[in-house]
């Protein structure tokens, strides 16, 4: 460019020259230097246009024009760039094609959302589990199509780190898991999994359960009933005592698993109701404290509380007595004797909370996030030996769910544990 440039000078350098001493041999110097310029500004003039022709050429893979000095070296870098930008602009459209033919193979539904909430793309199968038609509803707003109040609010909302559970809008029957992410600027990502035979399962497993639990409480009642009776002879036969005592024992620990099982299966099938009554914490807890007590037998626990007066809660008063009674019993059954527990019922900057600590065996981190499932036990033996049917911190976890409330735990191995429950603000009931 940097010769093209020096030419150029020196081509207008020698037009000028001979053009003012032609002039000058004429007696016209100024003049000469005139048609000299114009000369100039008409040749550059001419080589402009023929760019300008190639530029506006409809075919876009023509050659460019072959011009002389500056302007050829102009054309050829333009075409070098055009060149580039046809090779980036082919490779991003084989990119976007491959990301669709993928997003479009993929079981579950995918729509692009834009800024606006309008759709800008979805896949085979958001025609066939969200009822969308392509290309019909591109440019549509996806409220206009998924009306559902509960994925209303979701859509408006800020967070989207987890997804939420809908009926299709194009079929009642047909459950979706339905999970929003956002990218680009303002773009938002949407998830549909039909989940449908999923939840059948899972009510079938439920289902299976709670029948079992009862169909299996009569005869162990009329088991129980037998083994009391027969206490009654053990002077007569005194070889039986010991075997009726593990019975009388083993019937118990079925009696609790089943009580367990039932309250657990009721948790998790009846619908979130929308509590009416007002539950005191603080009451609740000071209860419980008698209890876990009177349940002790000959060992003691020095159990301190804080318990502030009118915690109160929209709430179901038997759910929580069950969820904070198994929270204080652990504390109980997992601490040595004359172990220490703390008891704390507040209300806070975000709501209300209810805590147990122990200084009692504590748990190691890696058990901690499985606790809460049905039948974890970090030492099975010791669970079953206190009585334990490894279902009390499941049903803590169900119930604070119909509650809006979360269950955080902290333990370390030899120091004991801080079992707390969260209730939201919107939850107090004053
Ligand atoms: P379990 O009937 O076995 O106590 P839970 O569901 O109530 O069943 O508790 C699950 C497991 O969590 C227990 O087996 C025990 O290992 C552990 N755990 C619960 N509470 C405590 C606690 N306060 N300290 C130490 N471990 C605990």
């Amino acid at each position: 460019m940097k010769n093209n440039w020096a030419n150029e000078l020196q081509r207008l350098a020698w037009l000028l020259t001979s053009c003012f001493f032609i002039g000058w041999l004429l007696g016209y110097a100024l003049q000469g230097l005139v048609v000299g310029c114009a000369i100039h500004l008409i040749w550059n003039f001419s080589q402009l246009r023929r760019i300008h022709a190639w530029l506006m050429s409809k075919d876009k893979n023509q050659e460019p024009p072959e011009l002389p000095g500056f302007w050829g070296a102009v054309c050829d870098k333009i075409y070098y760039l055009q060149r580039d930008q046809q090779r980036i602009q082919a490779k991003l459209e084989a990119d976007v094609a491959y990301l669709h033919s993928s997003f479009a193979s993929l079981s579950d539904a995918v729509v692009m959302i834009n800024g606006h909430g309008t759709i800008d793309w979805c896949n085979t199968a958001a025609r066939s589990n969200l009822g969308l038609r392509y290309p019909q509803d591109l440019g549509q707003h996806l409220l206009h199509l998924f009306r559902d109040p509960q994925f209303l609010q979701y859509f408006d909302g800020l967070n989207y780190d987890k997804g939420i559970e809908v009926k299709a809008p194009n079929n009642g029957q047909k459950t979706l898991w339905v999970q929003l992410t956002r990218f680009g600027e303002g773009d938002r990502l949407l998830f549909a999994r039909d989940i449908t035979e999923v939840q059948k399962l899972e009510q079938m497993r439920r289902d299976f359960v709670s029948n079992v639990s009862h169909e299996l409480r009569t005869p162990l009642t009329v088991i129980s009933g037998y083994i009391d009776n027969f206490h009654l002879f053990t002077d007569k036969i005194p070889q039986m005592a010991l075997p009726l005592e593990q019975m009388a024992q083993n019937a118990q620990r079925m009696e609790y698993l089943l009580r367990d099982l039932i309250d657990l299966s009721r948790l998790e099938t009846l619908p979130n109701e929308m509590h009416s009554t007002s539950v005191s914490l603080s009451l609740l807890s000071r209860m419980i404290v008698e209890e876990a007590q009177a349940s002790l037998g000959d060992e003691t626990r020095v159990i301190n509380v804080d318990i502030q007066e009118h915690v109160d809660i929209w709430g179901n008063q038997l759910e929580l007595h069950s969820a904070l009674l198994n929270i204080l019993i652990n504390a109980c059954k997992y601490t040595h004797d004359q172990g220490l527990i703390e008891l704390i019922c507040r209300k806070d900057e975000k709501g209300a909370y209810f805590s147990v600590t122990d200084d009692g065996v504590g748990i190691e981190a890696t058990h901690i996030p499985r606790l809460t499932e049905r039948f974890y036990r970090v030492d099975p033996s010791r669970s079953i030996n206190t009585g334990g049917t490894g279902l009390g911190l499941a049903i803590v976890k169900h119930v604070l769910i119909r509650h809006d409330g979360e269950l955080l735990i902290e333990s370390s191995p030899g120091q004991g544990s801080t079992f707390s429950c969260h209730f939201s603000s919107h939850r107090l009931s004053e």
